[in-house]
């Protein structure tokens, strides 16, 4: 399907998260060339005059040429390009490989190279054009350095890009064609697949060049799939091509007639506003050019020999600078003088597909060189101690990790040039072997240890992320019934974003079928149309693979995400009444050695949601531990007068003692197979201690009573 949005102010009804952006799925999206230097224009009313004269210049030069004044240079001119790629490890991190085909697609649709151009109709053959340009990734970067022509930036502008890139990063655009793609082109809520700036329009020099969608762009996952031609649409405006109708927002339109591109052999025409290919189109009387890169149909394959002989003109003109963009000097300065560059040192990249596993599980390392071609005798090496195999030769080989512990792992490149290592920003965490939980076991988040979870500094809580592990923390000031609680301050993350925080194992390999996890949560949102998600995930194979289990969503409904009606500000505090109780079956799950929760939140404007007292309930334990227990539990003396002993079953027990109204009145872990309980100050009545194991589960009834009562 093809969508087109021409009119300013229209938004698509439509949030990709992050994890379901394909790229390979998404709808065309318009170009925002024609707003975007208007914006400019009315800010900076100057600008206006280096347009006025680069039109006047391509006029002049195209009338010269049109009276046989000057012959066409027909040179080759090849212009240096690099690739600012805005990413948060989705598919918007485009390959080198990627970046390669897009490349390919350029050169072929500027030199008229490309297959389809044998489908252009008949009318149309005489007059395509071919620019002789030739893109080529730049080899040395401003500073002299050796480069592959992209640049890779994790952030979280990657969801709403737009000139926030070229304020992080902007190579001498005089010297440049700086291309920066982001997940999402967003100018101010309004989705675009791509825009550029006239020669001179750009507000400062930095600005100049191409900011394209990543999911806008030339080939599929390295297939040979030829999608849109977005990027070459945008270098034509880069170079001073109008679309074809003329220069406006609106394809379509009757109005178009009376305006024009300045190019001579583009008929006039009203643009494709409705996509597809509609080859019959003369609104305005001539046939038009609807194959025509600068148009908006679905079969764009072709510039004229007055485009081509435009924006080669535009390389010689100061405006903008790009009549320096390919002097023999500057192509030695950016390293593209030569076809095949000069051998560079390697540069390391490393990730793994995992960082938190169990004993025995396998991870695959993934190493990315930078600045050399695969195959030019490249010797690699990785060195990951206490794996299996500890070391390989494999660019993304496949490694065991047998024990619990913290490993690094490292990758050395290395060529006739010079030789680069890096090693993980994090360490591989394997751990399992002693769960932090079993069921009837608590998570209140009162510890101040947490996120470890327990006495075995490997049973932790794990943020798959570095934005994760900063986002979702432990407030003090927010609990249910004590003061601590697990809090995701949504407003601080962008639409669509989502963040993940997955619990320690619990060991539920004694948990009856019937066994339900419990945890309260509050929610709230800021304003009436907020729209965050929380999912909850569950994994029984130490966090490699997860399934959901529950979606909140929206303000009404059984799935509702908010828990209150009330619109509250970040870092609020619900009150008692609004946490709310959630109740998740673990059929299928409860019998198994190590499972794991997963709380994701995804943004959606709110304030903030909070996750306390997660605890897995059962009817009962295997018949042999809570026998064991029952027989083993005992209170003395009953009733209790000033404090009372519990006998426990085992060592290293949680405890946890409710009144009859469900009230916690005291828990924690017993450092012994005794506890003592000092009980003065609670009010007499009945009262119950539980204790929560591996293998151990029971409870006993007592009753407090004071002298004189
Ligand atoms: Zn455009």
């Amino acid at each position: 399907m093809r969508l087109f949005l021409i009119i300013l102010g229209v938004v698509l009804p439509m949030i990709l998260l992050p994890s379901e952006l394909t790229l390979a799925q998404a709808p065309k999206l318009p170009c925002a060339t024609q707003q975007v230097v208007e914006g400019a224009l009315a800010r900076q009313p100057e600008l206006r005059e280096n347009q006025r004269r680069a039109q006047a210049e391509l006029r002049q030069k195209a009338q010269a040429r049109a009276q046989g004044r000057v012959a066409s240079n027909d040179s080759v001119r090849v212009i240096p390009i690099v690739f600012h790629i805005f990413h948060n490890n989705g598919p918007e991190n485009l390959t080198d490989r990627q970046i390669q085909d897009i490349l390919l697609i350029l050169n072929r649709d500027f030199q008229l190279r490309q297959p389809d151009t044998a489908r252009v109709q008949r009318v149309f053959r005489p007059v395509m054009g071919n620019t002789r340009l030739e893109f080529r990734l730049a080899r040395r970067d401003p500073q002299g350095n050796c480069t592959n022509g992209i640049t890779r930036h994790q952030s979280l502008i990657t969801y709403a890009a737009n000139e926030n890139m070229k304020d992080v990063v902007s190579w001498d655009t005089d010297k440049y064609v700086n291309c920066w793609i982001g997940a999402r082109i967003d100018l101010g809520g309004f989705l675009v697949g791509g825009y550029a700036y006239y020669p001179g329009t750009a507000p400062a020099p930095r600005y100049e060049g191409v900011v394209v969608a990543a999911n806008q762009m030339g080939f599929i996952g390295g297939s040979t799939t030829l999608a849109y031609r977005t990027l070459t649409h945008e270098i034509g405006h880069y170079l001073n091509l109008a679309h074809t109708w003329g220069s406006t927002n609106e394809p379509g339109v009757a109005a178009n007639c009376q305006t024009d591109d300045d190019v001579q052999d583009t008929p006039n025409c009203i643009g494709v506003s409705t996509g597809g290919c509609p080859l019959t189109q003369a609104t305005c009387g001539p046939l038009a050019n609807v194959e025509n890169f600068m148009d908006y149909s679905s079969c764009d394959r072709m510039f004229t020999q007055g485009q081509s002989d435009r924006m080669r003109d535009a390389l010689q003109s100061t405006m903008g600078s790009r009549n320096n963009l390919w002097t023999p000097e500057n192509l030695i300065a950016t390293g593209v003088a030569q076809a095949s560059p000069a051998l560079c040192a390697p540069k390391v990249q490393v990730a793994s597909t995992l960082r938190n596993i169990c004993p025995g599980q396998t991870v695959q390392l993934l190493g990315s060189i930078a600045n050399v071609p695969q195959d030019t005798g490249l010797q690699l090496r990785w060195s990951i101690p206490g794996a299996v195999p500890a070391t390989s030769t494999e660019r993304n080989p496949v490694v065991t990790f047998p024990t619990e512990g913290l490993y690094v792992a490292r990758l050395l490149a290395r060529n006739s040039a010079g030789a680069d290592s890096a090693a993980l920003p994090y360490s591989i965490f394997v751990a399992g072997n002693q769960r932090a939980y079993a069921a009837a076991q608590a998570e209140d988040f009162e510890a101040p240890a947490w996120p470890q979870a327990g006495s075995n500094s490997y049973n932790r809580w794990q943020a798959d992320t570095a934005e994760s592990a900063a986002f979702w923390r432990r407030s003090t000031q927010a609990g249910w019934q004590s003061p601590s609680a697990l809090q995701g301050p949504a407003d601080l993350l962008q639409p669509g974003e989502r963040l993940g925080i997955a619990s320690a194992g619990y060991d539920l390999s004694q948990a009856s079928p019937d066994a339900v996890l419990q945890y309260k949560y509050a929610a709230a949102a800021q304003t009436p149309t907020d729209a965050d998600r929380l999912r909850l995930l569950v994994s029984t194979n130490c966090g490699r693979n997860y399934a959901l289990r529950i979606l909140r969503q929206g303000n009404t409904g059984p799935g509702a995400m908010y828990t209150t009606s009330r619109l509250a500000s970040p870092n609020w505090r619900p009150s008692t009444t609004e946490w709310r109780t959630e109740r998740i079956s673990l059929q299928g799950v409860a019998g198994q050695a190590d499972v794991r929760f997963r709380f994701e939140l995804e943004g959606g404007g709110g304030a903030g949601v909070y996750i306390d007292s997660l605890v897995v309930l059962v009817s009962r334990l295997t018949a042999v531990a809570t026998a064991e227990a029952r027989s083993t539990l005992r209170v003395s003396p009953n009733p209790v007068q000033g404090s009372a002993t519990v006998q426990l079953p085992a060592s290293g027990l949680a405890y946890r003692v409710v009144n009859t109204v469900g009230q916690v009145v005291a828990s924690g872990m017993a450092p012994s197979t005794q506890l003592v309980l000092d009980t003065q100050a609670w009010p007499a009545g009945a009262y119950v201690v539980s204790v929560g194991g591996a293998t151990h589960m029971g409870s006993c009834r007592f009753v407090v009573a004071h002298l004189g009562q």
